[in-house]
Parts: C-alpha cells; sequence; structure tokens
C-alpha cells in the first residue's frame, strides 16, 4: 500500500489497482474504506504507523461499494462509528451499493450516524463540514475545511473530470448544481475520492466543468 501525505496531517492510503483513495485526517478519521480486497495489507500498515486505538470515524463519502466496502471490516477492527449522509443510508442498509460490478455479493451495512448539510466532523487540527453535493449519488457529500481550504470531494469532482451521474441514483440536475455550489467555497487543495489530488486553480477548474457540462470527455466513467 501506498501512503503519501497530501498536506500536513492529512495522508491518503491508497495506490493499489482500482482503490478508491482513502484519506486519514490527524490519525483520527477515515474517509472511505475501498473494497476491502487490500484490507489486511492496510490494517498492518495502518497498525505499523499510527496509533489505529484513536480512529474512531469512518466518513463513507457516498454508498457505491469501492467506497464502502470495508467499512465494517473497519468498524469491527478499530470498534469506529460508520457515518455517511442520510440520503444514501438506506442503500447502505439495503446493501444497494453495486457490489455486484465487483463481483462481490451484496453485503447490508449498518450505518451508526448519518450526516446531513453542515454536520462537522473535528480532530485535533481539523474542523471539516459536510457540504452535501448529490449528483453522483442521492447523498453523496464534500468535506469542507474552510481554514486550511482543503475540500475532500468524493466521486464528485476530480483533478480533471467530474464522477459519472448515469448510475442507479444519480442524477444530471442535481449534480450541475452541486458543482454550482462547490463555487461558493475557497479551495486550495482538492483531494478527490479517486486519482491525484489537485492543488490551486480550483476555483476556475470549477467553472471549466460547469462550462463543458455533459461533455462526455470530462465524466469519469471509470469509476463507480
Ligand atoms: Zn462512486
Amino acid at each position: 500500500m501506498v501512503i503519501m501525505q497530501i498536506c500536513n496531517g492529512i495522508d491518503v492510503l491508497g495506490g493499489m489497482e482500482n482503490e478508491p483513495n482513502i484519506y486519514l485526517i490527524d490519525g483520527e478519521v477515515l474517509v472511505d474504506t475501498g473494497t476491502g480486497m487490500f484490507f489486511a495489507d492496510m490494517k498492518n500498515d495502518i497498525e505499523s504507523r499510527y496509533d489505529s486505538y484513536k480512529i474512531k470515524t469512518i466518513v463513507n463519502t457516498h454508498h457505491h461499494f469501492d467506497n464502502t466496502g470495508a467499512s465494517s471490516k473497519f468498524r469491527n477492527w478499530l470498534k469506529a462509528e460508520i457515518m455517511i449522509h442520510m440520503n444514501d443510508k438506506p442503500y447502505l442498509e439495503k446493501g444497494y451499493t453495486l457490489a455486484e460490478a465487483f463481483n462481490v455479493t451484496p453485503r447490508v451495512i449498518t450505518v451508526d450516524k448519518t450526516l446531513k448539510e453542515g454536520s462537522v466532523i473535528k480532530t485535533k487540527n481539523f474542523s471539516f463540514t459536510v457540504v452535501h453535493t448529490p449528483g453522483h449519488t442521492p447523498g453523496s457529500i464534500c468535506l469542507y475545511e474552510k481554514d486550511k481550504r482543503i475540500l475532500i470531494s468524493g466521486d464528485t469532482l476530480f483533478e480533471s473530470s467530474i464522477g459519472r451521474f448515469d448510475l442507479p441514483g444519480g442524477d444530471r440536475q442535481k449534480m450541475f448544481e452541486s458543482l454550482q455550489k462547490l463555487l461558493n467555497y475557497n479551495i486550495h487543495y482538492l483531494l478527490p475520492g479517486h486519482g491525484p489530488p489537485k492543488i490551486g486553480g480550483i476555483s476556475f477548474h470549477i467553472k471549466q466543468m460547469i462550462a463543458h457540462f455533459g461533455e462526455k470527455r470530462f465524466i469519469n466513467y471509470d469509476f463507480y
């Protein structure tokens, strides 16, 4: 597993095959958990580098299997709480996570705490606010850190494209509105759910995505 520090206090655990980026904030909050295919490796790496007992929160940016597949495993191991936006909670609790697309039998994941617009996730050095950005899924969220100008954007916004909105629960119009909403935030570090981070020029990037909205070349169909 590759562990990289993105900015002071935020590490990304990932780099394996098509796994999403898994962010560890302040060694306390895990954002997304991957498919679980690499869970054993991740557990070993986390144990050797962090005080794993400090990780008490698992935030899922949306319900898709590649983001939530290992959430139960992490909860069992860490005794941490699984959180997701209220609109995506039913998908997790009914096992509708597109697991079949990964040749995995769908499994139900219970949710410990639901999130909504304005919910706050605090760690020692960060205070992230939940920004509801439906479109990729009904309960897709971004996490925004105002003082440090960081946006963890899940599958809503990537470094050079946007998330797809053609899967069950996806909504083209809502995605368009969510991108417009993101223009209200002062962002310097964009930490997406897949691919590299983008540092600087984020407002221009979002405007480009809005100007070219719906063009296939800017929609990322490689990811769920
Ligand atoms: Zn997704």
